[in-house]
């Protein structure tokens, strides 16, 4: 039943240890414990770049556990045992506050940062609870509905009857929806259209594909999306050529480590000051909530 959190059953050398799989899934399990108890869950920043002209335009937030031994664990390993657990809940919201907070920091608000990404679970939004707790976060952090764009993927949608009603609602203060993973699993377009999506990300293993072995299905897929009025956005990207190719199939978005792996929030700002064409910017107040 820990086969989720257990990668492999071989040993894992961790600073000169050896761990086998089952010690790791336990200091996995532990380390999750205590980072959910101790609001000690971080999140990393992983820029979103504009296809055309090169400029970061977002970010997607991602978690990570901190581990004395193990380093910064990786969601692979933490999120399937949290759903199962359902700690999700927690670790989400966690993840949401922690977003808000950052957004809110004068020195953030005065980047050229037009939105966030944040992940929500399957299991997250199944919570009847959820609007009304986002919600809330973001009022009292004051950041601008428009600048979280939260994602979910065709798993959520199967639930669609709880989900809608959390979905309008959030809608309604000025959340928007991305729609994450697209081209991972059975993926159809009829479903891609019973939720208010603005944005269709394409999974990395949909876009690499295409480069090992060429054929007219990325191309098409993305031009019937953008024909339909979504924007996209390419994950992956990991070469110049690979960017390149996406901006001529009218790709608007790229993210990958071709610019820059994901990262703990302060080294994101100092990435953002420095990078070219995104100095600060006088500030000027995001008082409109919506
Ligand atoms: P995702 O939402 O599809 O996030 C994209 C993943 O691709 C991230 O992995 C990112 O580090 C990785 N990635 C980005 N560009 C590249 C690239 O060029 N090459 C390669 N090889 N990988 C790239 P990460 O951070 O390990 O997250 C894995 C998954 O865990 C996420 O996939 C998401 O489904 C989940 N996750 C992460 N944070 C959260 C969270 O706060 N809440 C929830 N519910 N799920 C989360
Ligand atoms: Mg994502
Ligand atoms: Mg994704
Ligand atoms: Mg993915």
């Amino acid at each position: 039943q820990d086969q989720a959190v257990v990668p492999s059953q071989m040993p894992i050398r961790v600073d000169g240890q050896y761990f086998d799989g089952l010690r790791h899934a336990r200091a996995v399990k532990r380390a999750l414990k205590r980072a959910i108890a101790k609001d000690d869950v971080s999140v990393f920043f992983q820029p979103i770049v504009d296809a055309h002209t090169q400029k970061i335009v977002g970010a997607e937030a991602l978690a990570r556990i901190y581990d004395e031994k193990l380093g910064y664990i990786a969601p692979s390993e933490f999120i399937p045992l949290a759903e199962k657990t359902g700690s999700i809940t927690e670790l989400g919201m966690q993840v949401f506050r922690k977003v808000c907070a950052f957004m809110s920091e004068p020195r953030i608000r005065m980047l050229q940062l037009d939105w966030v990404n944040i992940n929500l679970s399957p299991i997250q939004c199944m919570n009847p609870h959820l609007a009304e707790d986002f919600i809330s976060i973001q009022q009292k952090y004051q950041v601008p509905a428009h600048k979280l764009h939260l994602e979910i993927t065709e798993e959520s949608i199967i639930n669609l009857n709880t989900l809608q009603n959390q979905i309008a609602r959030m809608r309604e203060a000025g959340f928007s929806f991305v729609l994450d993973d697209y081209g991972s699993g059975y993926s159809n377009l009829m479903m891609v259209r019973q939720i208010p999506f603005i944005n269709i990300k394409l999974d990395m293993g949909f876009v690499r594909a295409h480069f090992s072995q060429p054929n007219t299905l990325l191309p098409d897929t993305i031009r019937a999306f953008l024909e339909l009025g979504f924007s996209i956005t390419a994950e992956g990207v990991e070469s110049e050529a690979m960017a390149l190719a996406l901006d001529r199939m009218d790709t608007t978005y790229l993210q990958g480590f071709h610019y820059a792996r994901p990262m703990p929030m302060e080294d994101f700002y100092q990435y953002m000051r420095s990078h070219a064409g995104q100095e600060t910017r006088e500030e000027v107040p995001d008082c409109d909530l919506a």
